[in-house]
């Protein structure tokens, strides 16, 4: 692995981290759609595979395009090692199945995206692994929470779709003080706005999916930490078999060369529609980390570089003002997906959340009239009439 350039800045290390080139002197990084490699004799395997040697064997363990975007994130991230996944869920599931066993437990907070809400609540305890959640706005009761089998906190920050905010200095030196591994998904902030390890967490998960990709093409994750926290990990992504298709991996690490930019513009965006809208008769509220009006706005502006791409607006009318909200759209796109270059738009509380009750959504922070809007890279004025035009009509 190459970095010419021994700079710290953000943008050259995501855009001059490169794999070595071919013997053909490609500017570009080329795609290594392979599934194995070559090996030079029977001792060259055998050295391989018992770890005398380094080099490729399989691409379910290591590929080349892979290995760049790893590369490029642990640098941005600041972690010394990382394992690149299918999905971000497969990232999520990869770093907890990888660190826990049968009878720990595990302590997050309660608001989570749907899927990983899932994994803690549903899917995990079917092999002994349990999972209590703690309130984000309430960190003084947090650590009577902690048990003996307490061995990993789990938190997003900002959450999806609340946009509320974990204080990952609080938090990391609460789990070094009780001995827990601290587990930041990140999909929301990027690294370019945030980077979970400064503040003393142990694992860094995405979604690459999301803000990484930028563009709605692709799925795909990635787990990064210390070699330490990340070996028990790789062994089981390698085992298991949720690896990343090379094709991702080279499109992400392209991707990363153009985040800084891009999330630039996802936050002027998110940022001058969150005050242009603050204030309108058909609202109740409009949050986003950076607006005045976010309680956490403090906590945002210490953690994170800009408060990003994503912002919500909590419609007067409810569940219907939401629905009708949704169709009146004519530019945004409707939705699951966010971090996308086009601005999408989801109804929380009559799709992604419709299976909780109005008392479950309340506490992870959505309204029946939640609308949570993912701020793209159209020119700000086309998308603030848009949104007008559309509460106009609700
Ligand atoms: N984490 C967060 C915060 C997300 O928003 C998502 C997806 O929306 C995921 C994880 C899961 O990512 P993926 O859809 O790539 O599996």
């Amino acid at each position: 692995m190459k970095n010419p350039y021994p700079s710290d800045h953000f943008e050259t290390q995501a855009v001059r981290t490169q794999v070595e080139r071919t013997g053909f002197g490609e500017h570009s990084a080329p795609i290594y759609l392979t599934s194995s490699y070559l090996f030079d004799s029977a001792e060259h395997a055998r050295a391989l595979f018992a770890n005398e040697q380094e080099g490729m064997i399989y691409s379910r363990y290591d590929n080349p395009s892979n290995d760049e975007f790893i590369d490029k994130m642990k640098r941005l991230e600041g972690t010394a090692d990382g394992v690149a996944t299918a999905s971000g869920m497969a990232a999520v599931f990869g770093a907890l199945a990888g660190t826990l066993s049968a009878g720990d437990h595990i302590l997050a907070g309660r608001s989570l995206f749907g899927s990983s809400f899932q994994v803690l609540s549903t899917i995990l305890p079917r092999f002994g692994i349990t999972t209590s959640f703690f309130d984000l706005g309430r960190p003084e009761t947090w650590e009577a929470q902690i048990t003996t089998a307490t061995k990993l906190v789990y938190v997003e920050t900002p959450t999806n779709p609340g946009l509320d905010l974990v204080d990952l200095e609080f938090l990391s030196s609460l789990c070094n003080k009780r001995g827990l591994i601290l587990a930041v998904d990140n999909c929301f902030a990027t690294p370019y706005l945030q980077n979970p390890a400064a503040w003393g967490a142990d694992l860094v998960i995405h979604s690459a999916t999301k803000f990484i990709d930028g563009q709605g093409r692709g799925l795909g994750g990635v787990i990064l930490g210390s070699e330490e926290r990340i070996t028990p990990i790789r062994f089981f992504c390698r085992q298991t078999g949720p690896a990343l298709s090379p094709f991702h991996g080279w499109m992400f690490s392209k991707s990363l060369e153009t985040l800084a930019v891009r999330m630039d513009r996802h936050c002027d965006n998110a940022e001058f529609l969150a005050q242009r809208l603050e204030g309108h008769p058909a609202l109740k509220g409009v949050k986003h980390p950076f607006l005045a009006s976010h309680p956490q706005q403090a906590l945002a502006k210490k953690q994170m570089k800009r408060g990003g791409g994503l912002l919500t607006l909590d419609l007067k009318g409810g569940l219907e003002a939401g629905k009708k909200f949704l169709d009146a759209l004519e530019l945004c796109s409707l939705t699951a997906n966010l971090g996308d270059t086009r601005t999408t738009a989801t109804h929380p509380a009559s799709t992604t959340h419709s299976k909780l009750t109005d008392a479950e959504r309340a506490a992870v922070g959505i309204g029946p009239g939640t609308v949570r809007l993912s701020a793209g890279l159209e020119h700000r004025e086309d998308l603030l009439a848009d949104l007008l035009q559309a509460l106009e009509r609700v």
